[in-house]
C-alpha cells in the first residue's frame, strides 16, 4: 500500500508530491488532465511562491517574467507599489504561464523517486472504512493508501463527496485571454490592476513578450457574451488598448465559475484538503498558487513529523495554515470591499500613494513576506 495518494496534480498536488518523495515516502499522484493543459489564472506568482519555487530547487525548470510590484487603476487615478525589499534586494514576482510552469512541475514530480505520477485519471470518491478515508475510487477500481490528499482545486469532488462543502456567498466568475504584443510594444514589469465598478481587469507580464488580461466580475453583472464583453473593457482603458494594439490573441477566453470554494473543515479521518480544495476567497489579491506552494511545505513537514496513518497531528496543522493564511484573507476581502465601493477605494488609494512604505507593506501581505501587523517578515 502507498504511504500517500494525491488527487490533483496542480501546483498544490505536484510540489507536495515532491517534497514527499524526496523524503523517502511512496506517493502516488492522479491528474484528470493531460499536461500542457490551461488553467485560467492571473498567472502572477509573488514573492513568497518565487522564494518556495527556489527552495523546491524547480525555479531553473521554470520560465517567468520577473515585476516588482502591483499597479492599482481607480478611474483616472493611479498608484503603483513595489513589493518591499528582502534581504536589502528587491522582492520579485513573477509572471508564469500555467500551460508551461503546471506542466513542469507534474514533470520533475513524475520523476521524483517514489512518486508515481499519472496523468487522465479522475478520482472520482473517496473510499471510507470505519468511518476513515482509506482510499479512492478511480475508473471503478479501489486505490488504497495510508493517507488521502483532495488537491483537486477549487471544486474539489472529494470535498463535496465527504460533505465538507460550503457553499460560497458571492458567484464572482473570472475570464483570461493571452496575447503576444506586437513588435516594439513592451509589458512593464508590474502587473496591472484596472478596479471599475463591476469588475476588475487584470494584467500579467509574461515571458516570450505575451501578456494575461484576466477580467473577474459579479455572475450575471452584465449582459452578452462574456468575451465581447471582456474585450470592451480593456478597450475603454486608454493604456491597455493602447498596449494592446496589432497585439496578436494567441488563447481562446477561458473562464471559471465560482470563483470561491469554501470547506467546513481542512481535514477528516484519513484525508487533507490541500491548495485551493481546501478553501479559497477570491483571486482579487492574486495569492493562490503562494499559498498552495507555502502550504505544500507545511503540510509535507507535518507528515513527515508523525507516524504515517495516525490523523492526530490534522488539527494542529490545520490551526498552523489557518494562522499562516489569515493575513492573506483579510487583506483578501479589504480588496474585495474597496471593489465594491469605488469611490472610496480611489481615497484609499490616493492615500496609499502619499505613504509608499505602507502601500509596500500592504503589498509585502498580499505577496506572503509581510505579516499584516508587526515587523517581522515571514521567513523567506
Ligand atoms: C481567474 C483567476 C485568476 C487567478 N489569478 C491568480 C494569480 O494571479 N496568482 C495566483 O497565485 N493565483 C491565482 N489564482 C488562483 C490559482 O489559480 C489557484 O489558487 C491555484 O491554481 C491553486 O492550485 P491547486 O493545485 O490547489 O488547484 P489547481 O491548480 O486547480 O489544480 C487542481 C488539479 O486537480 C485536477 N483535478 C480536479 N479534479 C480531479 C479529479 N477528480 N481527479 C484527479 N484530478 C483532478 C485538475 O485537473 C487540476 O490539475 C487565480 C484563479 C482564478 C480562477
Amino acid at each position: 500500500m502507498r504511504d500517500v495518494l494525491i488527487s490533483g496534480g496542480g501546483v498544490a498536488g505536484a510540489s507536495l508530491a515532491i517534497l514527499l518523495g524526496r523524503a523517502g515516502l511512496s506517493v502516488e499522484l492522479l491528474e484528470r488532465a493531460r499536461f500542457p493543459r490551461e488553467k485560467p489564472c492571473g498567472e502572477g506568482l509573488m514573492p513568497a511562491g518565487v522564494a518556495a519555487l527556489r527552495r523546491l530547487g524547480v525555479d531553473g525548470a521554470v520560465q517567468g517574467a520577473p515585476f516588482y510590484g502591483i499597479r492599482y487603476h481607480f478611474g483616472r487615478q493611479i498608484a503603483e507599489g513595489s513589493f518591499p525589499a528582502q534581504n536589502s534586494r528587491p522582492a520579485l514576482g513573477m509572471g508564469l504561464r500555467r500551460l508551461h510552469f503546471d506542466q513542469a512541475l507534474f514533470r520533475i514530480a513524475a520523476e521524483t523517486p517514489g512518486v508515481e505520477a499519472h496523468e487522465g485519471v479522475r478520482v472520482e470518491v473517496p473510499v471510507i472504512e470505519n468511518g476513515r478515508v482509506v482510499g479512492v475510487m478511480v475508473e471503478g477500481q479501489v486505490r488504497r493508501a495510508r493517507l488521502v490528499v483532495a488537491a483537486d482545486g477549487v471544486h474539489s469532488a472529494l470535498r463535496h463527496a465527504l460533505g465538507l462543502e460550503r457553499a460560497p456567498r458571492r458567484r464572482r466568475l473570472g475570464a483570461c485571454i493571452h496575447f503576444r504584443l506586437a513588435e516594439g510594444r513592451r509589458q512593464p514589469p508590474w502587473v496591472d490592476v484596472f478596479v471599475e465598478r463591476g469588475h476588475e481587469l487584470y494584467v500579467t507580464p509574461l515571458p516570450q513578450n505575451e501578456l494575461l488580461v484576466a477580467a473577474l466580475t459579479d455572475a450575471g453583472s452584465y449582459a452578452g457574451p462574456l468575451e465581447s464583453r471582456l474585450r470592451l473593457w480593456c478597450m475603454q482603458q486608454p493604456e491597455l488598448a493602447e498596449r494592446l494594439e496589432g497585439a496578436e490573441q494567441l488563447t481562446e477566453m477561458s473562464g471559471m465559475h465560482p470563483l470561491s470554494g469554501k470547506a467546513l473543515r481542512g481535514y477528516a479521518p484519513g484525508i487533507v484538503l490541500h491548495g485551493d480544495a481546501a478553501g479559497f476567497l477570491d483571486p482579487i489579491t492574486g495569492g493562490g498558487m503562494t499559498q498552495a506552494l507555502m502550504c505544500s511545505e507545511l503540510l509535507a513537514a507535518s507528515i513527515l513529523r508523525h507516524p504515517i496513518g495516525s490523523d492526530a497531528w490534522m488539527p494542529e496543522f490545520e490551526r498552523r495554515r489557518e494562522a499562516m493564511l489569515s493575513d492573506y484573507r483579510a487583506i483578501t476581502r479589504a480588496l474585495l470591499w474597496l471593489a465594491d465601493h469605488p469611490a472610496l477605494g480611489k481615497k484609499v488609494l490616493v492615500t496609499l500613494r502619499s505613504a509608499p512604505a505602507l502601500f509596500s507593506h500592504f503589498l509585502g501581505v498580499a505577496g506572503g513576506v509581510r505579516r499584516l501587523l508587526g515587523p517581522l517578515p515571514l521567513p523567506s
